[in-house]
């Protein structure tokens, strides 16, 4: 894998990689880390390949900066818990405390980001919980299990076995935005697809979810900004 640097402010690296099956060159740009990756099939020389990156350079830099910044958690830092800003605050006693602005959390500092990640995994696990309980009843269908995970390509998922997978981070959501993803994935229960049949379901059990969609589409990218110092 050959690098080129595009100078600038900031200089951005662009990591070239060969593709035997690639027709043409494509760049990308990770949502996780920012990285550059420009993809090339063997025909095309490294020369002209980055020369290709620099000719989009306004395009990458425009990406770049259109990307959420990462939050680094600990004291100070702000998180929003079920859509409300909370500043991670010191605290004593011995249980982690949300005030409806703060999330106070006792214990030495440098621990605080792994309190944090524990409380906000267990309360979005109860939010979770009860939400599915609550249209799996109106569904009239019972899931097998939960599971919570930090997935970064679908906020949920059912399986043929009835077992539910949500992302923690829909914590961070608007609460309506977290049960909307509770009752779509119950709702798989029903209908293992996405047919009119299955949206029937998901009205049914959940009422109009337009609105829910659309800002999971609009913001729901941001939810992983923030990292827990690993
Ligand atoms: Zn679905």
């Amino acid at each position: 894998m050959a690098e080129h640097v595009l100078q600038g402010d900031p200089d951005i690296a662009v990591t070239l990689r060969r593709n035997a099956r690639a027709r043409r060159m494509t760049l990308r740009i990770s949502q996780l880390d920012g990285r550059v990756t420009l993809t090339a099939p063997p025909s095309v020389s490294t020369r002209e390949a980055f020369g290709f990156a620099r000719e989009k350079e306004p395009w990458i830099r425009s990406h770049l900066a259109a990307r959420p910044d990462v939050v680094e958690i600990g004291m100070g830092s702000v998180i929003p818990i079920e859509a409300q800003p909370h500043v991670i605050a010191p605290a004593t006693g011995r249980a982690i405390r949300a005030t409806g602005t703060a999330l106070e959390v006792p214990g030495r500092p440098e621990t605080a980001p792994r309190r944090v990640l524990g409380y906000l995994k267990a309360r979005s696990r109860d939010r979770l919980v009860a939400a599915c309980d609550h249209y799996a009843g109106r569904l009239g269908l019972a899931y097998s299990g939960i599971s919570i995970r930090d997935t970064r390509s679908r906020w949920g998922s059912c399986s043929s076995a009835g077992r539910l997978m949500f992302s923690w981070r829909l914590i961070l959501a608007p609460p309506e935005v977290l049960r909307y993803v509770a009752a779509h994935e119950v709702a798989h229960l029903a209908q293992m697809n996405h047919s009119p049949a299955f949206w029937a379901e998901v009205t049914r059990i959940h009422g109009p979810y337009d609105g829910m969609r659309r800002w999971l589409r609009t913001e729901g990218n941001a939810l992983h900004r923030y990292r827990f110092g690993d």
